[in-house]
């Protein structure tokens, strides 16, 4: 009882949002293809309640306006909608730049040899840490238009943090009850081995048809860096592109089925059929 009193009195308050401008700001996504009515104001909710417990700061001189506040939160939130805002606990700092960011590190080579790199970033989670997003590639996921269907940098940052609730981002997130954890592993490592294979295929063709072949893969060649970017990856396109996803990866797309809780495809058929 007093616990729950204690829970009750440290919530943090909503910050309400204006039902046009969320109307605005969340209909050109992929994401929100075929979500009916009530799960709409239920992300919507979701999404002031998000507001509310972080805290958003424009770096590199952007001025951060209430809806790229919207945008972030609705794309941050989907993840989530089944879940709960608490799988956000632990952290409170989101930090947007106006473009990529090149934060300067130390990276050793093989030969023990320590390199300063600068390399333009879209996005970044630290582990119990902030999440820090380049607004142009945010608002490049909004964009119909772009070559790039399915590439969502916020999802992709947020699958990171959800992941990063069992430590390390290693692509293996806490499961819920009833999942099976070696199903997980399997499922992934071999989707992994694949698709690796089929991204290194499609590089070493030359030229344009080299290009030709990574466009046409079911997802971002980005996601062959690890296990983890993998799960981000997927991630993006489970929600964005399912339709690409489910047929490639059926098994990965039923993991994420399982985890989210959420069947992205399954919106996408009209209703009534069978
Ligand atoms: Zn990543």
């Amino acid at each position: 009882m007093i616990l729950s009193w204690l829970r009750g009195a440290r919530r943090p308050r909503a910050v309400a949002i204006d039902t046009a401008l969320w109307k605005r700001v969340t209909s050109p996504w992929l994401f929100m293809r075929g979500l009916a009515e009530p799960d709409r104001a239920r992300l919507h909710a979701l999404c002031e309640r998000f507001l509310g417990a972080k805290r958003f700061s424009g770096a590199g001189e952007l001025a951060l306006s209430g809806a790229m506040r919207v945008e972030i939160a609705a794309q941050a939130c989907i993840l989530v909608l089944e879940l709960g805002i608490d799988w956000y606990d632990g952290w409170s700092d989101i930090i947007v730049y106006p473009a990529q960011f090149m934060p300067e590190r130390e990276v050793e080579d093989e030969a023990g040899v320590v390199h300063v790199t600068r390399d333009p970033m879209a996005g970044e989670a630290w582990l119990g840490g902030p999440v820090i997003l380049s607004y142009e590639d945010v608002a490049l996921a909004g964009d119909r238009h772009a070559r790039v269907a399915g590439y969502n940098v916020v999802i992709h940052e947020f699958a990171h943090k959800l992941d990063m609730r069992n430590g390390d981002a290693n692509g293996f997130p806490p499961l819920h009850r009833g999942m099976d954890a070696r199903e997980w592993k399997r499922v992934w490592s071999e989707a992994f081995a694949d698709f690796t294979r089929r991204a290194e295929a499609a590089e070493r063709l030359p030229g344009r048809r080299g290009q030709a072949a990574l466009d046409a893969l079911p997802i971002d060649p980005y996601a062959v860096e690890s296990a983890a970017e993998f799960f981000a990856v997927a991630s993006e396109a489970f929600f964005e592109t399912p339709e690409l996803l489910a047929p490639a990866y059926p098994a990965v797309y039923e993991q994420l089925r399982l985890f989210y809780r959420q069947d992205p495809l399954a919106r996408l058929k009209p209703a009534g059929g069978s």
